[in-house]
C-alpha cells in the first residue's frame, strides 16, 4: 500500500439495484477491519442507466475498485479500457480495479467457484455437469474449464442460452462442451465427476428442487450449489442423503469476494472472518 492510499483510504464499493441486502458490504468490511486496513466498502443502489456517471464518478474519486451486481455485469463492459482474460471469455465483470490509473474489469465469480470447489476436489480431468445458463453458470462453466475440466455439459430449459455458452465455453477455453435441453427430468450421467445447480431454483425458497432424477446423484459425486440464500438447498439436501460431498454457495460467495479484496488491497484476506460475516449477514 502506497503512502498516499494509507493517507486518504482505499475506496471500494457496489454498484446494483437493489442494493439492499447484499451480503458481500458486510463480508468485505469485516475483512478491512480484521486486517486494520484503513478502507470503505459502500454499497450504492445504481440503477439501469446509472453505470456511466458511477463508473465515472468511482474514477474521479479514485476508487481501488467495485463489484458491479445485477444488472450491471455485462453493461459495465463499455466503460471499462480493458477485460482480464475470463472475464473476456465469460462476458460479464463482477469486479473492477484500478490498474495504474485505468479500468479493468475481471469477473471473480467462477474464480471464487473454483477455489471452493477445490476444498473439496480438483476438477482437472473431471466431466462437470452445470445446471443453468444464465450469469452464474456462465462464470462456472468457464472457469472450471479454465482450471482443467475434461469437458462440460450445460442443461438449461433455454436451448439458445445454453447452446450458447456450451459454444463460449469451447471456443473461449479449447474444453468440449455439450448441451443438454432440460425438458424432463435429468438424469447425471454416470461419467460426470461434479453437478453444479447455477440456477436460480432455491432462491429464497429452502423446499424448490431442480428437476433431477435422485437415483442419478451418486454417491461419488461432488454436488455443489451456487444458491446463497438459504445456503442449505433441498439439492444439496438430496445430494448429501445420497452420500455425495457438497459445497453450498456461501463458498463461492466468499470466494469470490476474498479474490476481490485481493485485487484492490493487495492483501489476502482471512476467508474464515468473511464467511462467518456472510453467514451473521444472512441470518445463518
Ligand atoms: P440468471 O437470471 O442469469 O439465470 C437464471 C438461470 O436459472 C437460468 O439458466 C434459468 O434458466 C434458470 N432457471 C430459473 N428457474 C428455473 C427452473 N424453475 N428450472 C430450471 N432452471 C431455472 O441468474 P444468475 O445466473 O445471475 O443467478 C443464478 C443464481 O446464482 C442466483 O440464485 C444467484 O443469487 C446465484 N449467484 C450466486 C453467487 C455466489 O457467489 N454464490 C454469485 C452469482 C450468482 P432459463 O435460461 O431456461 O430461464
Amino acid at each position: 500500500m502506497s503512502a498516499q492510499a494509507r493517507f486518504v483510504g482505499i475506496h471500494t464499493g457496489s454498484f446494483s439495484t437493489p442494493a439492499a441486502g447484499n451480503p458481500t458490504v458486510v463480508m468485505v468490511e469485516a475483512a478491512y477491519r480484521h486486517h486494520g486496513l484503513d478502507a470503505r466498502y459502500l454499497n450504492c443502489e445504481v440503477t439501469a442507466g446509472g453505470p456511466p456517471d458511477a463508473v465515472a464518478g468511482a474514477r474521479a474519486m479514485g476508487w481501488a475498485g467495485f463489484n458491479c451486481s445485477l444488472p450491471h455485469k455485462v453493461a459495465v463492459i463499455d466503460h471499462l479500457v480493458a477485460l482480464a482474460a475470463s472475464a473476456q471469455v465469460i462476458g460479464a465483470v463482477n469486479t473492477v480495479v484500478a490498474t495504474d490509473g485505468e479500468l479493468v474489469g475481471h469477473n471473480t465469480d467462477g474464480q471464487g467457484f473454483v477455489e471452493s470447489l477445490r476444498t473439496e476436489l480438483d476438477p482437472a480431468g473431471l466431466e462437470v455437469v452445470v445446471l443453468g445458463a444464465g450469469g452464474a453458470a456462465r462464470a462456472v462453466a468457464v472457469e472450471t474449464a479454465l482450471a482443467g475440466a475434461a469437458s462440460v455439459i450445460v442443461v438449461n430449459r433455454d436451448v439458445r442460452r445454453s447452446e450458447e455458452l456450451a459454444r463460449v465455453v469451447t471456443a473461449g477455453t479449447g474444453v468440449p462442451a455439450a448441451y443438454v435441453p432440460w425438458d424432463r427430468t435429468y438424469a447425471v450421467p454416470g461419467s460426470a465427476g461434479v453437478v453444479v445447480n447455477a440456477t436460480s431454483v432455491g432462491f429464497g425458497d429452502g423446499e424448490a428442487l431442480v428437476d433431477i432424477d435422485p437415483d442419478s446423484v451418486r454417491a461419488d459425486l461432488v454436488v455443489a450449489d451456487v444458491v446463497v440464500s438459504p445456503p442449505h438447498t433441498a439439492f444439496l439436501r438430496l445430494a448429501r442423503a445420497r452420500g455425495a460431498r457438497t459445497l453450498d454457495g456461501l463458498g463461492m460467495l466468499v470466494g469470490q469476494g476474498a479474490l476481490a479484496v485481493q485485487h484492490w488491497t493487495g492483501l489476502e484476506p482471512d476467508r474464515k472472518v468473511m464467511r462467518a460475516a456472510a453467514a451473521r449477514a444472512l441470518g445463518l
